[in-house]
């Protein structure tokens, strides 16, 4: 198995089975093993035991050639006893104190098996408002938000991962303003990535620089108006100052529901590429692209044979994922299985353009993007019809807009593009469809050593094209970019760009064709330059909103004291 260093670092660090002693009882090998029998097991009602033994065999090498990767919880918990393998959870806040403390003790439960948590805080009465048990006056959703937050901070320690929220306010909430600007420090909230929930009213109003209500969802009464272009501006600047409030479009978000009887889409999880109902969850898994590509006598190609081929196994990978998992609540496994989601998406789509000599920011990525998730959908949705016939619809297909149309699936979503933050470094990829951050990294070892960790792709062609040197190397981790260098054939620097040679236009455009493509939603972080302006983020988030997004996430390099990737710099 080709597991790099930090691969195997992370891998034993959280997704190893240990003993009471730190040591270690499984290897990746062994990872990959139990949890392919877990997974497999679920066709044991509709199989033989050959057949079962095939099926895990064939989800063991899905995973250990890295074709295929589940989310983190599945591979951290398939096959022991917690058993919980979804990422994805949307949780229902009422507006009583009863729900709210209900929801703050699921969400924890959910952080400890490894998922993540989103909210739409939108029920809650605004801020000043009358409680009439007690005569006293409400405290507001920012208010509440902060006891989710110091809840799951407690928690951080003991669980499996990192919990993560997202919270949504509708922007006809009043107390919209307080939320927008709720993590102008950066230092409250930390646990919650925030995103204002648009409406097509508001854009519209946007748009003709008119004033919009503000609605008391407790009395369902219009208590104000705000100018719509000024609360706009708001958002622009704050996210222009951190990256944060990101933006959703709500209604187009609900016009992509596939089961609208069964009630509304809120909000997403917490990274955003997840819409989902109260209740619902979700499991993802994601293609290395990087290994989708074959030689030909015109050079190296996309391998669409082998792509759809993989799409095919992951369905049934994920789908029977839903049978084996471990739900944290009654209502979260009756509300799953009733729709039967399931995300498959992409991860290494930059290593890929790499290898095809494609630049990022070219009409011939867009097109190939195109073509390769449009692939992935309908095969997908191929799949998810041929699982159907063999072991029945999901729950509530008749409540759903496939009953219409006469396609039997088994599954109400089959697709969702993730950010896959542990998945590409376990599978050693660029993550999602991002763009590589940086060409080089300056790694600082042990004695003060320096370890220069280049891209191998690029690696590979500067050995081969003769410029390379570890000096060159070193220059490029401390630069950024090899825009500009005069070693550097001027063919290569046009395929080789990294996340800020990108403008922001190319990274909304790559998020609008997939999701073009897309039954769930994708991630992706439009990254600026630190000189760039509030109109550019403006600009960004407009064509988000024309080009068919459902959501958007800017983020202005060096605007956060602490962020996560910096050039030349490695953690
Ligand atoms: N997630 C989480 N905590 C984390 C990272 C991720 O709860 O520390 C959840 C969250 O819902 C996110 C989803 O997992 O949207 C997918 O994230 P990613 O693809 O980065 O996860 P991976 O499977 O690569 O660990």
């Amino acid at each position: 198995m080709k597991l790099s260093e930090n691969a195997i670092k992370v891998l034993e660090k959280r997704y190893l089975i240990k003993d009471e002693n730190g040591r270690l009882l499984e290897d990746a090998d062994g990872m990959f093993h139990r949890v392919a029998k877990a997974v497999a097991s679920a066709d044991a009602p509709y199989v033989s035991a050959a057949e079962l033994q095939v099926l895990e065999n064939e989800f063991y090498d899905l995973m250990s050639n890295l074709e295929f990767l589940p989310n983190s919880p599945t591979l951290m918990n398939a096959g022991r006893p917690l058993g919980q393998l979804s990422a994805c959870f949307v949780l229902p806040i009422e507006d009583t104190m009863e729900d709210i403390f209900e929801t703050v003790k699921n969400a924890a439960l959910i952080h400890k098996s490894g998922g993540g948590t989103g909210f739409s805080f939108s029920r809650l009465r605004p801020k000043g408002a009358a409680v009439n048990s007690t005569g006293g006056v409400a405290s507001g959703p920012i208010s509440f938000m902060k006891v989710f937050n110091a809840a799951t901070e407690a928690v951080k320690q003991g669980g499996t991962r990192r919990g993560a929220n997202m919270g949504i306010l509708r922007v006809d909430h009043p107390d919209i303003l307080d939320f927008i600007t709720a993590k102008k420090d950066n230092a409250d909230i930390t646990n919650f990535n925030i995103s204002v929930g648009l409406t097509e009213e508001f854009m519209k109003a946007v748009a003709e620089n008119k004033d919009y209500d503000l609605i008391d969802p407790h009395q369902s009464r219009v208590v104000k108006q705000l100018n719509a272009r000024e609360v706009f501006d708001t958002v622009v600047d704050m996210a222009w100052k951190n990256g944060e409030p990101g933006i959703l479009f709500l209604d187009r978000l609900n016009k992509a529901n596939a089961t609208p009887a069964l009630g509304e889409f809120e909000s997403t999880n917490p990274c955003g590429e997840q819409p989902l109902l109260p209740y619902e969850s979700c499991n993802l898994g994601s293609i290395n692209l990087s290994l989708m590509t074959k030689l030909t006598d015109k050079g190296p190609v996309a391998d669409f044979e082998r792509i759809g081929a993989i799409v095919k196994k992951a369905v049934h990978f994920l789908d029977n994922v839903i049978d084996i998992n471990k739900y944290p609540l009654p209502e979260i496994e009756t509300t799953t299985k009733g729709t039967r989601k399931i995300g498959l998406g992409v991860m290494g789509w930059a290593d890929m353009l790499y290898q095809l000599n494609i630049p990022y920011n070219s009409e011939q990525a867009l097109a190939l993007a195109e073509r390769i998730m449009n692939f992935i959908q309908e095969q997908s949705r191929k799949a998810s019809m041929e699982l159907a016939e063999r072991k029945g619809v999901f729950l509530h297909f008749d409540k759903s807009i496939y009953k219409k149309q006469g396609i039997e699936v088994r599954n109400a979503t089959t697709t969702t593009i993730a950010p896959t933050g542990t998945l590409s470094i376990i599978a050693g990829v660029s993550s999602g469809i991002e763009p590589l951050f940086a060409l080089s990294y300056i790694r600082n070892v042990m004695d003060n050593d320096e370890l220069i960790e280049t891209n191998p792709i690029f690696e590979q062609v500067s050995v081969r094209q003769g410029f390379y040197t570890k000096a060159l190397m070193r220059m490029i981790a401390q630069k950024g970019t090899i825009q500009g260098l005069e070693e550097i054939p001027a063919a290569i620097q046009k395929t080789f760009v990294t996340a800020h040679d990108i403008s922001p236009e190319w990274h909304v455009k790559m998020q609008a064709t997939f999701q073009k493509y897309t039954d769930n939603a994708v991630s992706k972080t439009v990254n600026l330059c630190n000189k760039a302006t509030k109109e550019d983020v403006k600009n960004v988030f407009t064509l988000a909103y024309e080009t068919g997004c459902k959501g958007v996430t800017i983020y202005r390099d060096g605007s956060r004291d602490m962020q996560v990737l910096n050039i030349g710099k490695v953690n």
